[in-house]
């Protein structure tokens, strides 16, 4: 967890290149390296697989299998590289789009776009005994995890996002905090130093206006919204109006939809 500006500042992605021997990295059983439990592996995960790129975990899938064999699969983990689902599959009208068939019995055929998908990932299994067993696909296809632009453009971390929420609930907007962002020039310097000597990024470079919008968007949903109906929500606020505020209300819905007619007067208006 980031607690102020200057640890958001000085907190870092590093990212390098493996050099593994093989395209496969195998931790298990068979070479007798099988991490002693998921915390270990976690431990290794953190410290290592992320410098590497940015993983995901895509899903947790248990297996249900006899939970007494000691060598059983518990449960698979899935990462995959957050660049494995780039490629777009582009569903279009095998007959073209100027013979218009039933929505139902359109056949659609997938093309691949130019843009295909990195193989990178991670399977880790977790076995009954607690012990867990990795296959690490580690490299990166079509893209480059340690490329600058990459690492700027990544989503925002999860430590990160959460300061940046921390702001936003407290009124501060995209000025207010890049203020708070701002470096000297010896910060700049020294994280002229981090990025050029030790690879290593900032992650306040995934901070930019609209990563702050959106949460100030939803921030603003979240308060104004009494409802996820609009009818409901408004209803609700006229409610609030009439019952807390004392005021004057009156609420029209048209029968068949359309526009809702809204007005209120507040008890302490004065006419002059
Ligand atoms: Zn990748």
């Amino acid at each position: 967890m980031l607690n102020n500006a200057n640890e958001v500042k000085f907190a870092f992605i590093e990212r390098t290149t493996p050099s593994y021997a093989s395209e496969k990295f195998v931790r298990g059983r068979e070479s007798g390296d099988a991490f002693d439990d998921m915390e270990s592996f976690q431990r290794w995960f953190d410290n290592e697989v992320t410098t590497h790129g940015n993983f995901v975990l895509n899903k947790t899938h248990p297996t249900g299998k006899n939970p007494s064999a000691p060598y059983q699969v518990k449960t698979v983990h899935y990462f995959l590289c957050d660049h494995y689902r780039t490629e777009r599959k582009v569903a279009t009208n095998e007959a073209g789009p100027s013979t218009p068939q039933p929505a139902k019995r359109r056949r659609t055929v997938n093309k691949v776009s130019k843009r295909s998908a990195c193989p990178a990932k991670l399977t880790a299994k977790e076995l009954n005994n607690g012990t867990v067993e990795v296959v690490y696909e580690w490299v990166h296809l079509n893209h480059d995890p340690a490329d600058w632009d990459e690492v700027a453009a990544e989503a925002l971390d999860q430590g990160t996002k959460e300061w940046l929420k921390k702001q936003v609930d407290n009124e501060m907007n995209w000025t207010s905090i890049s203020a708070l962002l701002r470096l000297n020039d010896d910060e700049m310097d020294m994280l002229e130093g981090e990025i050029e000597e030790r690879r290593r990024f900032p992650k306040m470079m995934a901070v930019n206006y609209r990563a702050v919008q959106n949460l100030v968007l939803s921030k603003i949903n979240r308060v104004s919204k009494k409802h996820s109906v609009d009818k409901t929500s408004v209803g609700l606020w006229m409610d609030y109006l009439a019952n807390e505020k004392g005021c004057t209300t009156l609420f029209n819905l048209h029968p068949e939809g359309g526009p809702i007619l809204v007005s209120w007067f507040s008890p302490t208006l004065i006419i002059l």
